[in-house]
C-alpha cells in the first residue's frame, strides 16, 4: 500500500544517535520531586523528547525506568480511548517513591503516526477498524515507534541498565536492540474501562502486549 503524500516527519523511523543533556530543572510535581532534561543530538539541534528523572540515576543498574510515548489526547485531555494517562500517573506515582527513577517522555504521538492521522485513525475505529487496522488502513505499519533516542537519552543519563516497567515487549526489544540491558520488566496494568475495552483487547491480541 503506497504511503500518504501528507506522511510527516513525526512518521518517519527516527535513525539511532548519541545525544547529550542540554538543560536540566527542577520540576515539582503533583506526585513528587523530579527533574526535567531536554538533550541535543549530534548535530547541536534540540529534541523534543526529555526525561523525566527522579534522584541520581548516573552509574546505577535495573533503574526503574518507563518509555512513554506521548498521547496529548490521554496525558493532556483525558481521553478514555485508551490508557496512556493511567500509566503515565501511575509511573509518576511509582516512582515519587523511589530513590532513583527516570521516566523517557518520547513524542512518538499515536504510534509514531502524529496527531493529525492519529485523529484520522480515530475516525476509522469510529466506522469498526482497530487501532491496529486503522493505522494499516491509512498506510502506516501497526506501530512506527523506534527506540534508538530513548536509549541514547538513557546512556546520556548515565543509566547502566533499567527495570523497565511496561507491559509492551517490543519496548524492551526495542531498547536492548540499541545497547540498554534490561534487568527486569515491570507490569504496569491499568483497568479496562467502557471506552477502552477494545483498544486493550487490540494491545493485547494483536500488539502482543502482556494485559
Ligand atoms: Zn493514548
Amino acid at each position: 500500500m503506497p504511503l500518504p503524500h501528507s506522511l510527516g516527519a513525526a512518521a518517519r523511523p527516527r535513525p539511532v544517535r548519541t545525544v547529550e543533556i542540554f538543560a536540566r530543572a527542577k520540576l515539582p510535581s503533583r506526585f513528587g520531586d523530579f527533574e526535567i532534561v531536554s538533550f541535543t543530538d549530534e548535530r547541536g539541534a534540540t529534541l523534543d523528547d526529555v526525561a523525566i528523572v527522579r534522584g541520581d540515576v548516573a552509574g546505577r543498574e535495573s533503574v526503574p525506568t518507563r518509555v512513554h510515548s506521548e498521547c496529548l489526547t490521554g496525558d493532556v485531555f483525558g481521553s478514555m480511548r485508551c490508557d496512556c494517562r493511567e500509566q503515565l500517573e501511575l509511573a509518576l506515582e511509582r516512582f515519587a517513591t523511589e530513590e532513583a527513577a527516570v521516566i523517557i517522555y518520547m513524542r512518538q504521538e499515536g504510534r509514531g503516526i502524529g496527531i493529525a492521522h492519529k485523529v484520522r485513525a480515530y475516525a476509522l475505529q469510529e466506522q469498526g477498524l482497530d487501532t491496529v487496522e486503522a493505522n494499516i488502513h491509512l498506510g502506516f505499519d501497526s506501530d512506527l515507534r523506534d527506540y534508538g533516542a530513548a536509549a541514547a537519552m538513557l546512556r546520556a543519563l548515565g543509566v547502566v541498565s533499567v527495570g523497565l516497567h511496561t507491559n509492551n515487549l517490543e519496548k524492551i526489544a526495542g531498547l536492548q536492540k540499541y545497547g540498554v540491558p534490561v534487568t527486569e520488566r515491570i507490569s504496569i496494568q491499568s483497568v479496562p474501562g467502557e471506552h477502552n475495552e477494545r483498544y486493550l483487547a487490540t494491545k493485547r491480541e494483536k500488539c502482543g502486549h502482556l494485559l
